[in-house]
């Protein structure tokens, strides 16, 4: 190992035997299946189980994992091979990642080269490579806190169509920070811990909101193409209370910029001038004619929906929510692309949650690094960056969050 990684295994040791770190139980732990990877083996060690949590911890104490993961799923053999292990059931997990939600940023500070030709580009990472097709990357990702707050703001869309729309208790919704870019959604409960992938597809596209067939502009009854705008209902629960609340928010603050980005040319000046009106009658009373100047048909109003419910539905990673084996981070453990702590906290406290302060893990002393480049971040209170080939003396989180992005090195004195 290098000087630098030998200093970060040394660093996540410490953490695990620090007898005030705090790493929860997960619910049913003796038959789920947990997972490591090591620094010292560099390969994934699966298949194995552990009954008693102060086990896995002297565990973590002696072996040093960089990260820890366990399935999502119950097995009556957690340690046996794939096809004997006999799934009991599963959690319904929700993974929310800055990789898949674009921002203004990600250009800046992501970049991706494909594993197979080697084209790169910057922001998020294609799922193929539009050169090769190859679906291998290589990616140089930064944990932005703009991006994280924007996978936050995600989560907080989850959480409400989870609660709101399909009836989980804010009880039974685990709300976790990743460690890296994102937050985790965990459901626990009996009524969902037998659903199949198809199930759990459905659940996935109601939370992205496809298929709504209020947004189809199509008629109900006989599948025609809609005549009126007068048969643009829309009623009081699920997607069409999202819309129409959504619809309602847009309508009175669009501009005519954001009116024809969305493709609408005709009618915008009336659309703009009688923005009460049509919030008030025609979205919320359901009639949808009569105001002089709006001469807009249902296919207008079929692209705001459509809008508004890209706006609405939530960028979930669907396929961590189908994969009914999935291995998930262990909670309270170390990420081991940032040295930052998988950290859960209640789901009220998601608008104000702050993972530079609440996941640090690294709370005391400073190390010497070489760093190659890194943009600005925080730190709690304190900012550092950007730098450029420069050396400095950081506190411990700062240098371990550096060398682990491979910006930095630590300087060997
Ligand atoms: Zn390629
Ligand atoms: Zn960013």
């Amino acid at each position: 190992m290098t000087f630098s990684r030998d200093f970060i295994c040394q660093k996540f040791g410490e953490f695990y035997r620090n007898p005030s770190t705090d790493i929860p139980a997960p619910g049913a732990m003796y038959q789920r299946e947990f997972a490591f990877l090591l620094f010292k083996e560099r390969a994934m060690v699966r298949h194995t189980s552990v009954s008693k949590i102060s086990k896995l911890k002297s565990f973590f104490s002696e072996s040093v994992p960089s990260d820890v993961y366990h399935s999502c799923a119950y097995y009556e053999n957690p340690e046996a091979d794939m096809a004997k292990k006999g799934w009991l059931g599963a959690d319904l997990v929700f993974d929310i990642d800055a990789d898949h939600i674009p921002t203004s940023c990600d250009k800046i500070h992501d970049e991706w080269t494909c594993g197979k030709c080697g084209f790169s580009g910057r922001g998020v990472t294609p799922e193929s490579c539009p050169s090769c097709g190859g679906v291998k990357f290589d990616t140089k990702t930064w944990p932005c806190e703009r991006c994280i707050a924007s996978a936050k703001n995600e989560t907080m869309k989850l959480a409400s169509i989870l609660e709101e729309d399909l009836g989980f208790s804010g009880r039974d919704l685990h709300i976790f920070f990743s460690g890296h870019r994102g937050y985790h959604v965990h459901v626990e409960d009996d009524a969902i811990k037998s659903l199949d992938t198809m199930a759990r597809r459905e659940i996935v596209d109601y939370v992205l909101g496809l298929g709504l067939s209020v947004l189809e502009g199509r008629d109900k009854a006989d599948g025609s193409p809609k005549k009126s705008s007068g048969s643009f209902l829309l009623h009081d629960f699920g997607w069409n209370r999202r819309i129409k609340m959504g619809m309602q928010k847009f309508i009175l603050n669009a501009t005519e910029e954001d009116l024809r980005r969305i493709g609408i040319k005709q009618s915008v000046k009336g659309m703009l001038q009688n923005r009460d009106v049509i919030a008030t009658r025609y979205i919320e009373e359901n009639r949808w004619t009569g105001i002089k100047g709006v001469g807009a048909g249902v296919e207008t109003w079929l692209k705001i929906a459509r809008h508004v419910k890209d706006l609405e539905s939530a960028k979930i990673d669907t396929v961590v929510t189908t994969d009914i084996h999935r291995l998930i981070r262990m909670n309270g453990t170390l990420h081991g692309k940032t040295g930052l702590k998988k950290i859960e906290f209640p789901v009220e406290r998601l608008p104000d949650f702050d993972p530079f302060k609440e996941a640090i893990a690294f709370k005391e002393g400073t190390v010497k690094v070489s760093v190659s480049s890194a943009p600005e971040f925080r730190i709690r209170e304190q900012m550092f960056g950007p730098y450029k080939n420069k050396t400095v003396e950081l506190p411990t989180a700062a240098a371990v969050l550096l060398v682990l992005k491979g910006r930095a090195e630590v300087v060997n004195e």
